[in-house]
């Protein structure tokens, strides 16, 4: 694959701001690669790190969801990883050191020292460490996943929020089948928890959501959401205790951005015995009526989910190469990569009369 000299990235360079800009595309070593980008897939992340809520070190390439070629790789890097040049590769978000207790102990999404694609500023050698570009640099740490070449881009980049859906909502809580499982927002990663629950054979599924995500409601019925609850309309708590005969849910999973009010509904709604999963980042609020005696008392099992590992990212792509569900359901736009502002803004519901669920920047060829 013949490679040019520079790769034309979008780069944050001040809170809400992206800056057209060309990166020289580096030589590498043996055990480096680089990849050319066919999709980057756009989330709530990206919303946050645009708002600078996440501190990211700056100028920065964002963009954490890359799916792309092997345009180039170092014979170490193609033994260790087990790919070649053409093969299609997802990307895994943390670059982890294995030395650290953390990595050592398999948790190595919680490297001591970890470093994160689209957190590593441009003045870091090479510069390309993120998706909102052509071409990215993958740093000899990188953990790549092969792709069915076959499939769309816009499908295959659905690795990263399934992957989410597979770890949060079915791996961590470890969802039976059978079990009552209640998703706490109809974002992306709720619609992907919908579908890793209803793939493992999860009983009655309920996802809750505001007056104004209609829509993502229809599509997690379509999905395999049993039923919707509309929290601006109903009381979520009291739903899923009738739906459950007064039980409560075996699995209860929040997925909700900001709304802190889902955290204290979750160890209400959880049933005795049951687990709790919170993935949903609220901006460091306090949550109030929060009351701690329901998690001693019903003996919750209650723990925090951030990123996902290998093991969720190969049952996501796994299943994407199924076919068994036509994800595309939530893909609503595809964006050109000059266009990865209108993208955040887009999923952020700053465009009139415009909402997406599931988006990516297409690098154009
Ligand atoms: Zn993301
Ligand atoms: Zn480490």
């Amino acid at each position: 694959m013949s490679l040019p000299n520079k790769s034309f990235a979008m780069v944050m360079t001040a809170k809400r701001e992206l800056t057209p800009m060309d990166i020289a595309i580096p030589d590498i070593d043996d055990d480096a690669a680089l990849l050319k980008l066919e999709a980057c897939g756009i989330c709530g992340s990206d919303y946050e790190q645009f708002e600078d809520m996440l501190r990211t070190p700056m100028p920065v390439v964002p963009g954490h969801e890359p799916l792309g070629v092997i345009a180039k790789i170092g014979d170490r890097a193609a033994a260790r990883w087990g790919v070649d040049v053409g093969d299609r590769v997802a990307v895994e978000t943390m670059l982890s050191c294995r030395h650290c207790d953390p990595c050592l102990g398999g948790r190595y999404h919680l490297c001591d020292s970890r470093k994160i694609y689209s957190y590593i500023p441009t003045t870091e050698w090479p510069g390309l460490w993120g998706g909102y570009a052509q071409y990215m640099y993958l740093h000899p740490n990188s953990v790549v996943h092969r792709v069915d070449p076959g499939l769309p881009p816009e499908l295959a980049v659905m690795f990263n929020p399934l992957g989410a859906g597979f770890r949060w909502a079915v791996e961590l809580p470890n969802t039976q089948p059978g079990d009552t499982v209640v998703i706490l927002g109809p974002g992306q990663r709720g619609l992907a928890s919908v579908v890793a629950c209803r793939a493992v054979g999860a009983g009655q599924i309920i996802v809750t959501g505001i007056e104004a995500d209609a829509e993502k409601m229809r599509i997690a019925k379509l999905f395999g959401a049993d039923h919707t609850i509309d929290v601006d309309n109903e009381d979520p708590v009291r739903r899923v205790k009738e739906l459950t005969d007064g039980v409560g849910a075996d699995v209860v999973v929040d997925v909700s951005a900001y709304a802190t009010k889902p955290v204290s509904d979750a160890i209400r709604m959880v049933r005795t015995g049951g687990k709790v999963i919170l993935a949903g980042m609220k901006g460091f609020k306090n949550v109030e009526n929060f009351v701690s005696d329901y998690v001693v008392t019903k003996e919750i099992q209650l723990q925090g989910a951030i990123g996902v590992t290998s093991t969720g990212y190969k049952a996501a792509i796994r299943y994407i190469e199924s076919g068994q569900v036509d994800l595309l359901k939530m893909h609503t736009h595809d964006f050109a990569l000059p266009d990865a502002e209108l993208a955040i803004k887009t999923l952020a519901r700053e465009i009139p009369n415009d909402e997406s669920i599931h988006s990516c920047l297409i690098p154009e060829h």
